[in-house]
């Protein structure tokens, strides 16, 4: 890349805007920090580099603060790891100048810096981020960004945009009307448009009078949101719900969904867990590794370096076909190139060992109850022993036998444990509470009734194949995957089965997570140091002092099916009840329903396009792109569809950037970037103590409302809200402990409510965040903003808030990890080899039930075609799949021009093996050919990759986000090519056949697929 040509591409942009662009004028800053490359450094040892945040007293050693910088703590958002920064900033130009880690947090020091620690004392020991996180900066002051609102002039997608007034943006899409009669485009110019405020007149008329499960009409608002999370979801979820809308969602099935769903089965409802690394003897990764994309990255990369060094320290393995950069190398690690989407068969083969050998911890699997299990030292317990009804003629089929039905009585009070096991002491059947230990591997009757244990369903599923047969399937040696289970089994509790994406992204991800994750019940590794965790943890931030979620007047007023189908069975509609009556069959409905999931957010489009279950009127994307980023939707036909306003009336995109989606949007709102953003974020998993980190803004950048608030998502739903008069905004905006009510009208009237929740919630020893000194508010700048906010909190409430934004949270000390060999923070409800609710829950297309116990299951598609049988191998040998590189894990991350810099292109990489045979070498273009089309790129040849499998990394070959050339004003934004470089295939991956511009899916857990494509490789013979 050449950084001159940039520079001068960037000038020309700049340049082309000219007067009457508003925000677009700012870029003009961005200029400087260019044009300082290549001049005279500023000093001869020191170059041009920032002096200091510390100065020291050369007589006394003592520390000061350079009075140039402010610093501030806050929290990233380059990736979801969510790690705390400190952001150092001009104090005259307000200019950030550099981000390091924040000490205070968990993700950047694996012996964080107390709370109670004063700021001045963390500066010989600052927390580290990752590359990404260092060049965030330039995510903030990326030239393209969308500093005003703009309104499309012409046709969706045309690229061009007219800079609004912002009380132009708010009057048109509140009011509606004819609002595109300005707009060359025939397709809108007569469309009488719903704005929000005729929506919500029709908040009570149901959706359709056929179909009252469907709710209401205001379920015509669609928020699609691509990275809220946090407190902001909890914003957009106060707004959309006080609307009258059950449409708002994340974009959780395209990155790991069904890792969440499995979870949710074997541990009771929550969606993560991790291991101890730091004190774990053996770790298997599986479609992950130490460094790659995971919770958090950069904590989890640190954690096992370290676990390594240690004499005796940890081994891994990694299970993925791709070796990535975890440093899979000599006596404690090794990579085991598995075949896609056979991670399931490989655990499999594994259980199938491990119980054929007896290499399962018996004792503690037969504790049925908790109480059972710590009457004998033990800390969590499983279902194993449970009996599960297995007559499929039985009503409760498929169900945990309860006591009434075993004949043991009725439960005596609502709620009460009535699971039936054998007790092993009389060999009879019992209810579970009454029992200290109990049969493991049953089969028989009891009461006239034929079960079976949960762990005897388990060894009937590993028994369905051999060893031999399971590692022809995954493509590992039966020997090795003997090793592995052996070693697993050889280390007591602190042996921990671990996973990310790579094992999920698979029509069967469900089933295969569910296997990978059994293998930590069969040792017993929950709550024990070295162990698996739950994790500490974040403070309570929704209530507390206020309550900042509920409005008590618009309660109940959002129902009805969500627009993706989800948490919601097909059985249940009105479509399909009309059918079974009519006598039809009822199966397939026209698209897939997901009982099981949630956030099915690449189903929003396709289903809004088919009106299924309904239409939307308006749609807003928040960070959001859909076309760029779900499996095979950035495809002609479904953008032709988007372009249509009879299909979607109105979208509105809350975007920092004309981006590869937001570009087909009507309006863009201009979105705070992170470092101008709120939002309180829990720490992950791997974290063992409790933690919740503050973001809030360092700069602002967006132009500003008339009243002076800085433009973004939140400030936009607070007017809109008012408008219209919803409750819940305005002067009776959220109430206090008293039931006072405070007014909302900016965002930080809802924010600091919440950090106020977060300083004054009940902690545990060592957690106080003390009200910040004089001098910290100094250091931060501190007095200024209390000025402007004051009265958003209680005056008594600033200083203690004041001391959660000087140190970016509420962190627990790191001594509070654990006890010994027990962690300290224990998850303690059940942990279930068998998932009732997966089991007595159907499949939509087939009506067949989905798998209670887990199992290899053969990837298909939504009707049931075996993929091998979709797309030959004979004519596609390849399958492709993904990586998020340490460099490039998110699309936006192409505005960060030094990541760029390090790697300009990603390239195709493709086996050492494969090349050879193929006559391809390193640098090589070649097409890369699908079922759904074609994309040219680079080959890139390595040896650390599985043979049959191609891999790009994301992020690259984008359209939008300054990509192409658009125009605001008439005058033209000119595109970089650095932002087009690279190959990106989302757009050719396989669709299912037989339901319209849907992604191949996992049904069950709701994933979307990245892992499945079949493809070619062509090899360019010409190239100009
Ligand atoms: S891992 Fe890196 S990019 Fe992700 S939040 Fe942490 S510092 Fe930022």
């Amino acid at each position: 890349m050449n950084i001159t040509r940039r520079g001068f591409l960037t000038l020309s942009a700049i340049a082309g805007l000219g007067v009457g662009t508003l925000g677009f004028s700012k870029r003009l800053i961005d200029l400087v920090p260019l044009s300082n490359r290549g001049r005279k450094a500023l000093h001869p040892v020191y170059g041009n580099s920032n002096t200091p945040e510390w100065l020291r007293d050369a007589n006394s050693g003592e520390l000061m603060p350079n009075p140039q910088w402010t610093l501030h703590h806050t929290v990233d958002l380059q990736c979801h790891s969510e790690c705390g920064l400190r952001v150092k900033i001009d104090r005259k130009t307000g200019r950030i100048q550099r981000i390091i880690g924040n000490p205070y947090h968990p993700n950047t020091l694996s012996e964080y810096t107390s709370v109670s620690t004063p700021l001045i004392d963390t500066a010989r020991l600052p927390g580290t981020v990752c590359a990404r996180g260092n060049t965030g900066i330039q995510t903030t002051y990326d030239p393209y960004r969308v500093l005003v609102p703009l309104k499309r002039v012409g046709p969706r997608g045309s690229g061009q945009w007219k800079p609004i007034s912002w009380d132009t943006l708010i009057a048109e899409v509140t009011e509606g009307g004819k609002i595109f009669a300005d707009t060359d485009d025939p397709a809108s110019k007569n469309l009488d448009i719903l704005g929000f405020r005729g929506l919500y007149a029709k908040r009570n008329d149901p959706m359709d009078t056929s179909a009252p499960e469907l709710g209401q009409r205001t379920n015509g608002f669609v928020l699609q949101g691509g990275r809220l999370v946090g407190t902001r979801m909890t914003f957009a979820e106060r707004f959309t719900h006080t609307f009258g809308s059950v449409n708002e969602f994340d974009h959780v099935n395209e990155c790991e969904l069904s890792h969440h769903i499995a979870h949710q089965h074997v541990y009771s409802g929550i969606n993560m867990t991790q291991p101890d690394i730091r004190e774990a003897k053996f770790i298997i990764y599986w479609g992950t590794q130490p460094g790659d994309a995971n919770f958090p990255m950069q904590t989890q990369g640190k954690f096992a370096a370290e676990a390594r060094a240690k004499p005796n320290g940890l081994k891994y393995v990694v299970v993925d076909p791709k070796l990535s950069r975890g440093g899979v190398v000599g006596d404690r690690a090794s990579w085991l190139p598995i075949k896609p989407g056979t991670d399931g068969a490989m655990a499999m083969a594994m259980i199938r060992w491990i119980i054929d050998n007896q290499r399962y911890n018996a004792p503690y699997l037969s504790y049925p109850t908790l109480a059972a299990a710590q009457a004998m030292g033990d800390l969590s317990h499983t279902d194993a022993t449970h009996l599960v009804i297995v007559d499929p003629r039985h009503a409760q089929a498929r169900s945990f036998l309860t006591a009434e039905l075993a004949g043991l009585g009725k439960p005596q009070a609502q709620g009460e444990d009535d699971r039936v096991v054998i007790d092993a002491a009389t060999a009879k059947p019992a209810k579970a509470a009454n029992v200290k230990a109990a049969q493991l591997d049953f089969a028989g009757e009891v009461n006239g009734i034929a079960v079976k244990s949960s762990f005897r369903l388990l060894k009937e599923a590993a028994e369905e194949h051999t060893i031999e047969q399971y590692a022809a399937i995954c493509g590992i040696e039966p020997q090795r995957i003997v090793e592995v289970a052996r070693e697993f089994t050889s280390h007591g509790r602190r042996a921990v089965s671990t996973m990310y994406r790579g094992v999920v992204k698979h029509p069967n991800g469900y089933y295969n997570g569910v296997a990978v994750l059994l293998l930590n019940l069969l040792v017993g590794n929950m709550n024990w140091t070295g162990g698996l965790t739950a994790g500490g943890g974040g403070y309570p931030v929704k209530k507390g002092r206020y309550d900042i979620e509920s409005v008590p007047e618009a309660e109940g007023l959002a129902k009805g099916v969500i627009i993706n189908r989800e948490k919601f069975h097909y059985e249940d509609t009105s479509e399909y009840k009309a059918q079974v009556a009519a006598g039809e069959n009822p199966y397939p409905p026209k698209r897939p329903w997901f009982p099981l999931s949630s956030n099915m957010y690449t189903e929003t489009v396709p289903s809004a396009i088919q009106r299924y279950p309904y239409g939307v009127d308006i749609l807003m994307w928040h960070k959001a792109t859909p076309l760029y980023s779900v499996p095979g939707q950035g495809n002609p036909e479904i953008i032709e569809a988007v372009k249509n306003p009879k299909n979607i009336p109105l979208i509105i995109a809350s975007d920092i950037v004309v981006g590869d989606s937001s570009m087909y949007a009507d309006y863009i709102l201009p979105d705070a970037s992170f470092l101008e953003s709120y939002d309180l974020v829990d720490t992950f998993p791997t974290t063992l103590t409790k933690g919740t980190g503050v973001r809030w803004p360092a700069v602002s950048l967006t132009s500003k409302t008339p009243d002076g608030r800085h433009i973004c998502m939140e400030e936009f739903f607070i007017d809109v809200a008012k408008r219209i008069g919803m409750p819940g905004y305005g002067a009776k905006g959220i109430p206090d402990a008293d039931g006072k009510f405070w007014p909302l009208n900016r965002r930080e009237d809802f924010y600091l409510k919440n950090v106020a929740n977060l300083a004054y919630a009940k902690g545990v020893e060592g957690d106080a965040v003390p009200d910040a000194s004089a001098q910290e508010i100094a250091i931060t700048a501190l007095d200024d903003y209390h000025t402007k906010f004051a009265a958003s909190i209680k005056p008594d409430e600033w200083p203690k808030v004041m001391g959660c934004l000087v140190r970016g949270g509420r962190f627990q000390p790191h001594t509070g990890s654990r006890k010994g060999d027990q962690l300290a923070y224990q998850y303690t409800k059940r942990l279930h080899f068998y998932a009732e609710k997966t089991g007595t829950t159907r499949n939509s297309m087939n009506g067949e039930f989905f798998h209670g116990t887990t199992r290899w299951v053969e990837p298909a598609t939504a009707l049931g075609k075996p993929l091998d049988k979709l797309d030959d191998p004979k004519d596609w040998p390849l399958t492709i799949i993904t990586m998020k590189g340490a460099l490039q894990s998110h699309s936006r991350l192409v505005s960060n021009y030094t990541l760029r810099e390090i790697n300009p292109n990603n390239g195709v990489h493709m086996a050492a093996e494969d090349a050879k045979r193929m006559g391809i070498a390193n640098g090589d273009w070649i097409w890369v050919v699908t079922p759904e089309g074609k994309r040219r790129g680079r080959a890139v040849v390595l040896e650390g990759i599985r043979p049959g499998v191609i891999l790009f990394e994301v992020g690259y070959g984008h359209w939008g986000y300054g990509a192409s050339n658009y125009q605001v004003g008439g005058k033209r934004v000119q595109g970089d090519a650095v932002r087009r470089a690279g190959i990106h295939l989302n757009p050719i991956m396989r669709r299912d056949p037989d339901v319209w511009q849907m992604s191949l899916m996992d049904l069950t857990g709701g994933s979307v697929v990245f892992y499945n494509t079949k493809a070619r490789l062509e090899k360019e013979t010409s190239h100009a």
